[in-house]
């Protein structure tokens, strides 16, 4: 059975009839029921509709017909993006019998395209997490030890792509849950410009900060995904189209690498800080005496107000959040039988419902953020928090005169031990502290690995674009990648 498959090979496979859809979707269920009882990274799975999907794909190509590029692909989704008549859970208990009325934007793009959906994976409950630990269901091991987290939100599809339980997956990004997870498991993810990909039925955290991205074996299956999920959507009034469309797509697709060679490297000083781990730091450092024997010029720049980031985000997202998780009022999603309600005061409902409902990590936010909303502190807090954003902002504007892409870590540790930081929610708040930022200021970040192979444990490191300039950092990523 063919293993380890990434999106390029099982097309050129599947157009050659070196073999079907079927017979892959059901290796990757086989290798599901032999690995997932260990790492846990499927919250449910839909053999069934996923076999009939693929045998779809197999019709086409016995026809001779074209096949769209993700076609047949046994791909996987986090639990926060909507597959009509499916559950989505979130990973939260709150929603643990909701169905989904409608497919996501980005559902209905890989449907169309006859990508074979295996499954949906866990993650932190809605998304609020950087070890996935913070699920209602279960904890997601990393692959690479089993004793480890593999990072978060997004852990579940960033563990299934590295044990090659799917080819590859999507997750979502509000501080760093695509690009973390991929990191902590040797994988490689994209969050792309704010906008770039239409959050329409993707359950929101925070909406001003949440993107969908991307997490696959290679930085050309990333660009590959993201061509197909990106674009304009009417159902998301904050999506857009990258300027000139069709350069855009070609950049994205088939790099000009001579153009790549050329793009200026930055080192944002703040991000090379005394906390940081030293096998970390040794791959970075690795990474960039790659990048500049590749031909690459390298400067250090400053983003001066980098130590604001983490404050700032985490006023921030407890804000959105706990307006958005208000939908959540047990009228409207109830987790409880009808007839259990009839004749409960609005009080006790509530405690049945949310009270019940959500894990301590989205009370939590619930409560600092409705704080920090309230008014008398609104000032003090949110508004203040989105003015410190807008110098963020800035800070990457002004460092862009000069550079191109800025080249950083990507965590400051290495997976750390399950139960190490989740009793610890500030420790875990300054895993994010190298992630976030983009998303404060909308900008596209890729995470990739330093090496092919780890002796211990993954290490990735960093690189941010400007506002849609994926293609410079998917180019710059793939040169990397094939010159490693
Ligand atoms: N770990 C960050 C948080 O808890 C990021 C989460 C995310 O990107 N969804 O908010």
């Amino acid at each position: 059975m063919a293993k380890n498959l990434t999106i390029k090979n099982f097309h050129d496979g599947l157009i050659n009839k070196e073999f079907t859809a079927l017979e892959i979707a059901e290796g990757y269920y086989a290798r599901i029921r032999e690995k997932d009882g260990v790492i846990n990274a499927y919250l449910s799975t839909r053999e069934e509709t996923a076999l009939r999907e693929a045998e779809q794909v197999d019709i086409s190509i016995a026809k001779n017909e074209k096949v769209p590029m993700l076609a047949g692909i046994p791909f996987a989704v986090k639990d926060n993006m909507l597959v009509k008549n499916e559950i989505t859970t979130a990973a939260s208990k709150i929603l643990e019998h909701y169905t989904s009325s409608y497919d996501a934007t980005v559902i209905a793009k890989l449907k169309e395209q006859k990508t074979v959906l295996l499954g949906k994976t866990n993650l932190d409950e809605f998304a609020m997490g950087s070890s996935t630990e913070n699920s209602a269901f279960k904890i997601t091991t990393n692959p690479h030890d089993p004793t480890r987290v593999p990072g978060g939100s997004s852990g579940g599809s960033a563990a299934a792509v590295a044990s090659d339980m799917a080819i590859a997956a999507l997750g979502s990004d509000t501080g760093g849950s695509v690009r973390q997870p991929s990191a902590f498991c040797g994988m490689v993810g994209l969050k792309p410009t704010y906008g770039a990909v239409s959050r329409s039925g993707l359950i929101a955290m925070t909406s001003s900060l949440d993107q969908i991205g991307p997490i696959t074996k290679t930085v050309e299956d990333a660009a590959i995904v993201f061509d197909v999920i990106r674009g304009k959507d009417p159902l998301d009034a904050t999506s857009a189209d990258p300027e000139n469309s069709d350069t855009y797509r070609e950049q994205l697709l088939n790099p000009d690498f001579s153009r790549i060679r050329k793009l200026r490297i930055g080192l944002p000083k703040e991000y090379f800080i005394d906390g940081l781990d030293p096998t970390v730091h040794s791959n970075i450092e690795k990474a960039i005496s790659k990048m500049k024997s590749l031909g690459l010029s390298v400067q250090e720049v400053s983003l001066p107000h980098t130590k604001y980031a983490v404050p700032c985000y985490y006023i921030i997202v407890p804000a959105e959040s706990s307006s958005n998780l208000a939908r959540f009022d047990g009228i409207r999603y109830s987790r409880i039988r009808k007839q259990e309600i009839e004749g409960k005061q609005l009080q006790e409902l509530y405690l049945m419902q949310r009270g019940e409902g959500f894990g301590a990590e989205p009370k939590r936010r619930i409560i600092l953020g409705t704080f920090v909303l309230s008014s008398g502190y609104y000032d003090a807090y949110y508004d203040k928090a989105q003015r410190v954003r807008t110098l963020i902002k800035q800070d990457f504007e002004k460092a862009f005169e000069s550079v191109d892409v800025l080249l950083t870590p990507l965590t400051p540790t290495l997976p750390f031990k399950i139960g190490e930081k989740v009793n610890d929610p500030l420790a875990m708040y300054l895993e994010d502290i190298f992630t976030l930022s983009l998303n404060l200021a909308g900008l596209p970040g890729l995470s990739l690995p330093v090496d092919k192979e780890f002796s211990t444990l993954p290490v990735g490191f960093q690189l941010i674009g400007k506002p849609f300039h994926e293609p410079d950092i998917l180019g710059l990523g793939r040169l990397y990648e094939e010159s490693r």
